[in-house]
Parts: C-alpha cells; structure tokens; sequence
C-alpha cells in the first residue's frame, strides 16, 4: 500500500542531547499506526516534528509523496500531548472558535460540532466553561476539534492518557471508526495494552532508536515460538506429564477454565507443528484447551529492550 507519510533519517539534538537518532518510519495509507516506547524515547519530538513545530536537525518528512510544507497542516489534525484550551472561555464558544480557524464556516462548525458532542455525550457542556470541566471531559472536546475538519492525516500523542478505561475505549472505537472512514492515523503510546486491537503498524522507540517497527502481525509471526497452551484431562496426570517432558519442553500455563485440567504450555521444535502435538495427545488425554501463544506487543517490546541492552 502507498505510504501516506515518510519520516526519513530523522535526527533531532537538543544540546549534547540526542532525542532522536536516524529513526525512520512509514505510515500506509488508511491504516491506523502506532508509535510505541516508554517516557522519554522520543515519540513527542518526532510528532512535533511532523507537525512542523520543530524543525529536524537531518532528514526528511514526505507527506503524499512530497517534502511536507507549511500548507500542508491543513491536511493534518493534531491533538499535542500538552492539552492546551482557554480555560476561562465557554466549551462550545471555543470550539466554534478553534474550528473556524481550521477553515470551516460557521454553520459547518456548528453542525459538526453539534453532532460530535452528541455523539460523545458532552452537549449538556456547551455553556459551561473549560475550567468546570474534568480532565477527560476536556480532552474529549480536544479530540472532537482535532477531527473536525475531517482531515486527512490524524496524529494523537497519547490519546488515551487523562481518560478512564470507559472513556480510552470510547475513542479508541471513533478512531477505528475514523479509519474505516478513510483517515490515517498516527498515535503515540506508553501504554502497550491499548495498541493491540487498534495497531496495524507499529514502531518501537526506546531511547531515541527505533528498535523495530512493521505490520503487528508480521512482527508477532517473527516472535512467536512454536509454543501451545493446553488444558489436558488425563486418568493419569503424572504419566501423561512425564511423557510430554520427555518429548517437548514443557512448562505451566495459567488461564481461567472451569475445569480442573493439567495446565500446561509445550513447546516445539522448529520442524514441529500443532499436528503432531494433537497426535500426541489424542491417545493420552482428553484435550480441552489448545491455543497458539502469540506473544502481545508488550512482551515483545520488553524482549527487544533487553536484547539492545
Ligand atoms: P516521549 O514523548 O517519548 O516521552 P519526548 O520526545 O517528549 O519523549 O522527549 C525525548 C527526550 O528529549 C526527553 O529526554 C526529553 O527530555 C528531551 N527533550 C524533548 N524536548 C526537548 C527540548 N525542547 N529541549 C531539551 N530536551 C528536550
Ligand atoms: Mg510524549
């Protein structure tokens, strides 16, 4: 698929300070992308970036194709990690007011605006004022001015930070929906577990190096090993166990069941697959359970880190 955006060779000093070292990345068209790494890695420097709000000390940033340029904001949404609104003015006069400045008229403004808060159920909020408001209730008003204009880049810095779990999860489903609706998006994340359902691409920043990046279920097919969790019902546990180490290697497995089965996770060997560990099992134990272990962003994230170590 075409890359909408292209960071390329990106370096940014800041003094003696090294924030980001040749970090590369590429953002397909219509997919939703996740920039990943811990506090400090470098993710907010390379959003601003982008967003031309500071300028790369080497390397390039390609929008559609072409070196980015100053009109090209008005393709790009940009919800920065500091949340800055005008804390004494009213939540819908500001709301008009920031729309308007991303170009729409003031009916448009008003009609977009009218059915994002309903949908996000913050329209008994308009009259009040920004400083009434709670954190998260005020970033939802930041997302919708965010979005507004429709465009066709969308790049949130931790989205979901100063949102209860409710709230993360309500927009993480509009910015799913905001991709199926033809937008790209890029986010950044501390947080692991919130990329899992919403990444198609990821890239892993830790201290100012990219340490891996691609499509998850590439990166997730090149870390995973071979490796099944089983609940087994057998007459004769320690037997069945004792066979089973003899062949493979054999560790515990913790997940909820309402059967009191052997619990265990097998690994295989490279010229191994699921079949022959079925065929194993067929004539020893009653099989329960069977799932693939599929490693989670977060272990391999934690993996990677140690290995650069
Ligand atoms: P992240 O968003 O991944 O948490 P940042 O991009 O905000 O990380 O910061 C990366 C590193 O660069 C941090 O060590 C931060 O202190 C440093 N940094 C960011 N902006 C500046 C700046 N304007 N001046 C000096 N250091 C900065
Ligand atoms: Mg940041």
């Amino acid at each position: 698929m075409e890359n909408l955006l292209v960071a390329e060779n990106i370096y940014k000093r800041f003094g003696n300070f090294t924030a980001l070292n040749n970090v590369s990345i590429n953002i397909p068209q219509e997919s939703i992308f996740g920039l990943l790494g811990p506090n400090g890695a470098g993710k907010t420097t390379l959003l601003r970036i982008i967003n031309q709000i500071t300028m790369p000390d080497e390397g390039k940033v390609y929008l559609g194709g072409r070196p980015l340029h100053p009109d090209d904001i008005a393709h790009i949404g940009y919800l920065p990690e500091e949340r800055g609104l005008y804390k004494s003015m009213k939540v819908g006069e500001q709301a008009l007011y920031l729309a308007r400045l991303k170009g729409l008229t003031r009916a448009e403004a008003k009609e977009r605006l009218q059915f994002w808060f309903k949908r996000l159920e913050i329209e008994g909020w308009w009259d009040k004022k920004i400083q009434e408001l709670s954190k998260g209730m005020a970033q939802k008003v930041q997302f919708v001015i965010t979005v507004l204009h429709r465009p066709k880049l969308l790049i949130f810095d931790e989205p979901f930070s100063g949102f209860d779990p409710v709230n993360a999860n309500l927009i993480k489903d509009e910015i799913l929906q905001l991709k199926e609706e033809g937008a790209t998006i890029l986010f950044s994340t501390h947080r692991m577990e919130s990329v899992e359902e919403l990444c198609e691409y990821i890239a892993l920043i830790h201290k100012s190096n990219k340490l891996l990046d691609g499509k998850v279920s590439d990166i997730k097919k090149a870390y995973k090993s071979n490796t099944f969790e089983v609940g087994l019902d057998a007459v004769d546990e320690p037997t069945l166990k004792r066979e089973l180490e003899d062949r493979f290697q054999v560790g515990s497995a913790n997940y909820k069941s309402i059967q009191n089965d052997l619990k265990l996770t097998i690994k295989l060997k490279d010229n191994e697959s699921s079949n022959d560990l079925i065929q194993f099992l067929l004539t020893r134990a009653r099989i329960n359970h069977f799932v693939e272990v599929i490693p989670s962003v977060n272990d391999i994230f934690i993996k990677t880190v140690t290995q650069n170590a």
